[in-house]
């Protein structure tokens, strides 16, 4: 309901940006967003009555409460803003709903103390300089660490650990890039992020990792403080921040992942990680997992977007059988476990990386293209390092170091 209409020589993207409000209009955010609460909570409340009721009740008729609403502090906040609170609810509403559909056992939706956004849809921002002029809040200066570009269609003030950010919705124009004539498909994967159906492997960091003692020191610490301590916020401040620094690293990486496979590859085609996830769930418990399926689907989303801007095609594939089948005569090998890195497999005797397999299968399974694999390794291995600090090369495989220059699929 609240899409924008999409033109499709445009494209919507997002942009984040730091943000530096004085004090004075720091405290102006921050009153908004309790206000912003209120709102939410009465409607909500609004929701709860008219269904004990059973009344019909709709998004409609919540926002038309909107105006007379007895909320104090409401003329503070600018008019839209109140109605992406609204959306906001019934977003929660419907997701709610949606959940209990599939058979999900949830909870009720909860008052919220204060929101950790403000929206302004359409109107009610200006961009000058290096300034973002809020309506009803005032000034702040932002960060450009990169140019803002394309026409703004709505700005999100958001409060995190690190400080304030606003994220700008524009709208860009398409930009074709010129084709390749190469197709992939890629396997994301645990220890290597991507493997790609042509042999290229880009390391998958585990940041996660490289933090996880220090995370686990400063959780251990919590749990014996008391949680109205002065340490004890200054040590859950330092966890946030940690938490932070890590999202925004991979966040980085995964940006750069996926613009180098769009520069490169006219078609891509990935697992679709939907179906897989349904398949997988229940294995998936720790914080870890989730932090690894979260960057997959966060992984896909930049490529998908990425690509339509690009001109260059995405396709999901159905992830059955990807990593169990023989690439090479077919065979279904039942009993592979997670834990076997390599495939061999027992009709033919092909032994291959599993993860170089899997895309083989990915590639096939969506293009119905033959793949003809050769008996090798992957060939060219992108370490995080060189991928985090430097823009992708567009290398062709004929300077990898261990490779030749046969590719190592041929396709059509
Ligand atoms: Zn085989």
């Amino acid at each position: 309901m609240w899409k924008t209409m999409k033109n499709s020589d445009n494209i919507q993207l997002s942009y984040k940006y730091k943000i530096y409000p004085s004090r004075e209009v720091e405290k102006k955010l921050l009153r908004v967003m309790q206000i912003e609460a209120s709102v939410y909570n009465a409607l909500l409340d609004a929701v709860e009555k008219a269904r004990k009721e059973r009344k019909q009740i709709t998004s409609r008729d919540t926002q038309n409460m909107l105006k007379y609403l007895k909320i104090d502090g409401k003329e503070l906040v600018y008019s839209k803003v109140l109605q992406m609170v609204n959306n906001q609810l019934w977003y929660n509403i419907n997701a709610l709903y949606g959940l209990k559909k599939k058979g999900k056992k949830v909870g009720k939706i909860r008052h919220k103390k204060i929101m950790n956004i403000i929206n302004y849809n359409q109107s009610g921002f200006k961009v000058q300089g290096n300034k973002l002029i809020l309506s009803k809040i005032g000034e702040m200066k932002v960060l450009f660490h990169r140019p803002l570009e394309g026409e703004v269609k709505g700005v999100i003030i958001k409060k995190s650990a690190k400080g304030w950010y606003a994220i700008f919705q524009v709208e860009v124009e398409k930009k074709p890039l010129e084709r390749t004539g190469k197709v992939v498909g890629i396997d994301l994967g645990v220890k290597n992020l991507v493997t790609t159906s042509d042999g290229i492997v880009i390391e998958n960091p585990n940041i996660f990792d490289m933090v996880e003692n220090r995370i686990k020191k400063l959780q251990k610490f919590l749990s014996r403080k008391k949680s109205e301590s002065r340490n004890y916020e200054k040590v859950r401040n330092k966890l946030a921040k940690i938490h932070e620094y890590v999202k925004n690293l991979i966040n980085d990486y995964i940006h750069k992942v996926t613009s180098w496979l769009v520069e490169q590859y006219d078609e891509i085609y990935v697992e679709d990680l939907g179906v897989k996830e349904m398949v997988e769930r229940g294995k998936s418990k720790t914080l870890r997992k989730h932090i690894l399926h979260s960057n997959f689907s966060k992984f896909v989303s930049y490529l998908s977007y990425k690509a339509e801007r690009a001109g260059r095609r995405v396709v999901k594939v159905d992830p059955y059988n990807t990593s169990k089948r023989c690439a090479k005569c077919g065979y279904i090998k039942k009993d592979l476990t997670l834990a076997d890195r390599v495939f061999v497999c027992p009709k033919c005797g092909w032994t291959v990386d599993r993860d170089y397999n899997a895309s083989l299968n990915i590639l096939h399974t969506g293009s119905g293209l033959p793949v003809e694999p050769v008996d090798r390794k992957p060939m060219l291995y992108i370490p995080f390092s060189e991928g985090v600090y430097s823009k992708f090369p567009a290398r062709s495989r004929k300077f990898s170091p261990q490779g030749g220059d046969t590719p190592s699929v041929r396709t059509g």
